[in-house]
């Protein structure tokens, strides 16, 4: 796995199975550059999600990671976080994370309103056709708006609402391009998460349409694994490294303190 990094992980500090060692020994020891953690940090509208960690543990996440700087060997150690995307608390969110000293944040929708687009697929059955294609289209103008405020490095796991299979019945082509064009206009980039692959979706994060009308736009890429488990980190790597010189990419994005830089494509 040379010449590759991970960075969407998450550890015991959110709802992952193993701890942040035990994640960075498993990228070390697969033989990775980089690898960061980003567990789940947000300010839910509604009730507090225990997926996500406590919002006053922040400041010992972010010490505790940064600790293990220089602990793996060659591997460098990323310090990241998973931050949602809510319109309504963004304000609070950007001064939460204002100053502190992480290396790259990934903006991901989780929720439409009140609806979890992947906490159960018996969540997504029980909508009507309509509502499935409703839920798809504000998921995607969610998107845009978080692109908007230029705060998050880049995107998580672009079209989610696949996870279960529950595919719109409208042609949603415009609103994903549209959604392109905003990243592209926002200067952020996204990832192709792996582990869209080992769920009902069947394939990785985004489509590969999708991937080829990104690289059209110039939108940089990552290449992660969305792992929740130290066996997962680089799970589906050399299939997503496929789809993305298909797709016409060269180069990677990497993060040390917000700043983005591009390395070879593997
Ligand atoms: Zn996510
Ligand atoms: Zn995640």
């Amino acid at each position: 796995m040379m010449g590759f990094a991970s960075y969407h992980n998450h550890s015991v500090w959110s709802d992952g199975g193993d701890t942040l060692e035990a994640m960075l020994a498993a990228c070390a020891a697969a033989g990775l550059d980089e690898a960061g953690l980003s567990d789940h940090y947000g300010f839910y509208p509604g009730p507090p999600q225990d997926w996500s960690m406590r919002r006053d543990r922040l400041p010992d996440y972010l010490a505790t990671l940064g600790s293990l700087r220089g602990s793996y060997g060659p591997l460098q150690v990323r310090v990241g976080l998973e931050v949602d995307y809510f319109p309504e608390t963004f304000e609070e969110t950007r001064e939460a994370l204002s100053g502190v000293e992480a290396d790259y944040l990934i903006g991901s929708v989780h929720f439409v309103g009140d609806f979890p687009v992947d906490a159960a697929s018996s969540w997504w059955e029980a909508l009507s056709r309509e509502r499935i294609d409703e839920v798809w289209r504000t998921y995607f103008a969610l998107i845009r708006a978080m692109a908007a405020t230029r705060f998050f490095d880049f995107v998580g796991h672009l079209d989610l609402p696949k996870k279960y299979g529950y595919r719109p019945d409208a042609d949603m082509s415009g609103e994903i391009m549209a959604t392109l064009d905003a990243l592209s206009a926002a200067g952020m980039a996204m990832e192709i998460n792996t582990a869209g692959r080992h769920l009902p979706a069947g394939e990785v994060y985004p489509d590969p349409w999708i991937l080829a009308e990104a690289r059209r736009r110039e939108v940089p890429i990552l290449i992660n694994a969305d792992a929740h488990r130290a066996a997962h980190v680089t799970r589906s790597f050399d299939i997503a490294a496929g789809l993305a010189h298909a797709a016409g990419y060269t180069h990677l994005a990497r993060y040390r303190r917000r700043e983005r830089t591009a390395v070879p494509l593997p």
